[in-house]
């Protein structure tokens, strides 16, 4: 058997990834018996991805609160105990088996967290067949750029790692932006202060403004069609939806959504809604700034709501 394993591992092993010699290590590590457990995590461990994902997420969170408590901090990319402890070999283990069972006491209650639902790995490798090229500098893959993927909205403002808030940028964008994509691409772009004098938007009067980003602001309709009635707009001065950029175009729905959810926990008569953007004056749009309409819904607000945005043209609801 031992000859028959160092020859397989010398001269008759084929690789296409790195499954065979892992299985067989795992198994040589753990008395001839290796779980798909063990082995899977041996094969994370040498996943960039994942580990790039968990290095992002250790930066952030755990960071503030454990120093806040002044038990660790993080220095030089280093996590170190806030004071120089000397525990005995028991102490030790009885801290590492409560640490432990925390741990697994989290993975139990929240099976469908963002941790056990991606992958990261395959999420990566199925964006960049999608996009295989860096969102912002449009570069390609070659043995000097590698491309990752990267959150839009950074996770520390509120984004999610949904696939909607991801993207695909090259390595040298991805370290330029740091954790700060929506400031970085504002400065980096003047487009993003384009501001007109003469529109009622851009000189809205500060105290309608109910939330805003580097890229969005959110306002009350003067004139609602319905209750509630919402505008997304973006910061920057373009007068038709179509010219939006992909940024704008995000965070216009990120919010929208975050709107209509609150809209419906506050008001439960609100049973739908119509979400739009009126584009050119043949469209009937009337203020050049964009803006997103969301229309709360009401049983009964028309006799017959059927088609919904169909009606813009009357008689076309039905078809
Ligand atoms: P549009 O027809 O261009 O899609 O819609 C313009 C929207 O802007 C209307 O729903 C209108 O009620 C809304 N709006 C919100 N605030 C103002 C304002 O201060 N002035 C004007 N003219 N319209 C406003
Ligand atoms: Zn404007």
């Amino acid at each position: 058997m031992k000859n028959k394993l160092r020859d397989f591992l010398t001269t008759k092993m084929k690789m296409s990834g790195p499954y065979q010699p892992v299985i067989i290590k795992c198994l040589l590590e753990n008395n001839g018996e290796a779980s798909l457990d063990i082995i899977a995590k041996e094969l994370a461990s040498k996943d960039p991805e994942a580990i790039q994902y968990y290095k992002d997420k250790l930066k952030v969170h755990p960071k503030q609160v454990l120093k806040n408590h002044e038990i660790a901090n993080l220095e030089k990319d280093c996590y170190k105990f806030a004071d120089d402890i000397l525990f005995s070999d028991d102490e030790k283990l009885e801290l590492i088996k409560i640490a432990s069972n925390k741990a697994e006491e989290y993975y139990t209650k929240n099976p469908f967290s963002d941790f056990a639902r991606h992958g990261w790995g395959n999420l990566r490798h199925k964006m960049i067949t999608e996009h295989p090229y860096c969102a912002l500098c449009g570069a390609k893959p070659s043995p000097e750029i590698m491309l990752d993927i990267d959150h839009i909205i950074p996770v520390s403002r509120g984004g999610s790692d949904e696939p909607f808030n991801l993207q695909v940028l090259c390595h040298r964008c991805n370290r330029g932006k740091g954790n700060d994509l929506i400031k970085s691409a504002v400065d980096a772009h003047d487009d993003y202060k384009n501001h007109q004098e003469d529109c009622i938007f851009c000189n809205i009067e500060k105290n309608r403004i109910e939330f805003q980003n580097e890229y969005i602001f959110v306002i009350q309709d003067k004139y609602p069609v319905t209750q509630g009635h919402t505008l997304v707009l973006p910061k920057r001065h373009v007068t038709s939806a179509l010219m939006l950029t992909d940024i704008e175009m995000i965070s216009i729905f990120h919010e929208s959504k975050k709107i209509s959810d609150k809209l419906e926990q506050e008001d439960y008569s609100i049973e739908g809604f119509n979400l739009g953007f009126n584009v050119g004056k043949t469209a009937g749009q009337t203020v050049f700034h964009v803006h997103f309409h969301i229309i709360p819904r009401r049983k009964n607000d028309v006799t017959d709501p059927t088609g919904g945005i169909r009606n813009i043209i009357p008689g076309k609801g039905k078809y």
